[in-house]
């Protein structure tokens, strides 16, 4: 196996990496501040196929392969993850379309999420029920040829923003996460009330609500895959998911090591840039190594994910969540630390990092879980 990027995967990281510096950066601490969604942003995005860039060229996408979709994850973090997430999430859910919808959701939904018209979520967490998936509470009860759906989901990813998405539900109470099926739902359906979340300690250009469906309706054409089906086709895509959030949190380790070497070389005390202290130049060579360590269990996991979901395919995704998020927080707080009181305030991309990186270690699974799919697969 080749660790090696090929000219593709360069190509990639070149294209995303001037849209980042060029359009992103400068607008990053306005979007931190005023928390506005960069819509405008979005749809220049999706210019480039940055928007849901795995989705095949005949719904509109880009059809790249995994370790590149991995790429412009991490090159829109590596910019600012605010606005990252925001462009990085906007196909929330099209992963599930375009395994197990009918062909009328990829026409009629996938050219708008990849144009960057329309923006998708993907609602499974509810506020009794987070990592305890199957125990989910909101419930879809068939009515002649509708499906009508109560409840309520909580911590939606484009929760307001969204045109559709991609919602879970009880079909059969009673049997776990043997009675769960997926819905494509409207955001326009009557009952749908969704409710932003704007109080966030990071990613804060990133929409997030919580959504109440008070008898909300769908056509029994709108069932995703299969009825009692969900759990299952939601096991295959976590795996790409946690491999998407470790290629996050690599992108806002690098983006924090980036501000704290050019602070490094530019700071001076006792008549000397403070890089020339042993302290701090060791300082960023560990910082370096364990985001290049983490970028290739990343890269790692985003080729097995691509031949598989089997048990070595989870593994590693989870190890590569596992390991870049903590890398993360970690790799940011140590950039505060090269800032000294510098780090500490706005002034200084780094404290946005720190607090951006921060929800790589709770969504997708949070750490504590990440190691109990570990530990499934190795006792
Ligand atoms: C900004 C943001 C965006 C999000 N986006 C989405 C989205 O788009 N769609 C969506 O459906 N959800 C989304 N989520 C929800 C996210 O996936 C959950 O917050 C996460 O899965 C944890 O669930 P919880 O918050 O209910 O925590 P809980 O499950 O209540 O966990 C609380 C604590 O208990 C620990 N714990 C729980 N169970 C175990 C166990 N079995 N073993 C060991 N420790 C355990 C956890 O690790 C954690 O430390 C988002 C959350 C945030 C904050």
């Amino acid at each position: 196996m080749s660790f090696k990027l090929d000219g593709a995967h360069d190509a990639v990281r070149r294209a995303v990496r001037e849209f980042g510096e060029e359009e992103i950066r400068p607008v990053a601490k306005e979007h931190d501040e005023s928390k506005e969604y960069p819509l405008d942003l979005r749809k220049k995005a999706a210019e480039y196929d940055f928007v849901a860039p795995s989705v095949p060229e005949e719904y509109g996408g880009a059809g790249m392969d995994p370790i590149s979709r991995s790429i412009v994850t991490e090159e829109l973090w590596r910019a600012d993850p605010g606005i990252g997430s925001a462009i990085g999430s906007a196909g929330f859910g099209s992963s599930m379309i375009l395994e197990y919808g009918d062909e009328w959701m990829k026409e009629e939904w996938l050219p708008r999420i990849t144009a960057g018209e329309s923006a998708s979520f993907s609602a499974i967490s509810e506020p009794a029920h987070g990592s305890n998936v199957a125990g989910m509470e909101t419930t879809a009860e068939k009515e002649g040829d509708e499906w009508v759906i109560d409840g309520n989901k909580t911590w939606i990813t484009n929760g307001t923003v969204a045109d559709v998405g991609v919602l879970m539900a009880k079909t059969s109470p009673g049997e776990g996460h043997r009675g769960i099926t997926a819905f494509l739902v409207p955001a326009d359906s009557e009952g749908f009330v969704p409710t932003k979340i704007d109080n966030k300690l990071g990613i804060r250009a990133s929409d997030l609500a919580e959504i109440q469906l008070n008898g909300v309706r769908v056509p029994e054409e709108n069932v995703i895959g299969g009825v009692d089906k969900g759990f299952y086709q939601l096991m295959e895509f976590f795996a790409a998911g946690r491999t998407s959030v470790a290629a996050q949190a690599v992108g806002a380790a690098q983006g924090a090591l980036d501000a704290a070497r050019d602070y490094a070389t530019e700071r001076e005390q006792f008549d000397q840039p403070i890089s020339e202290f042993q302290a701090v130049s060791h300082k960023i060579a560990e910082m370096a190594t364990d985001v290049e360590a983490a970028r290739s269990l990343t890269y790692r996991a985003a080729s097995h994910v691509a031949e598989a979901t089997d048990d070595e395919a989870v593994k590693l995704a989870s190890m590569a969540k596992l390991r870049a998020s903590e890398m993360a927080v970690d790799v940011a707080d140590e950039a505060i630390q090269v800032h000294g009181g510098a780090g500490y305030v706005t002034d200084h991309p780094v404290e946005r990092f720190f607090r951006d990186a921060r929800i790589t270690k709770i969504y997708e699974g949070t750490s504590e879980i990440q190691k109990n799919i570990i530990s499934d697969r190795l006792l």
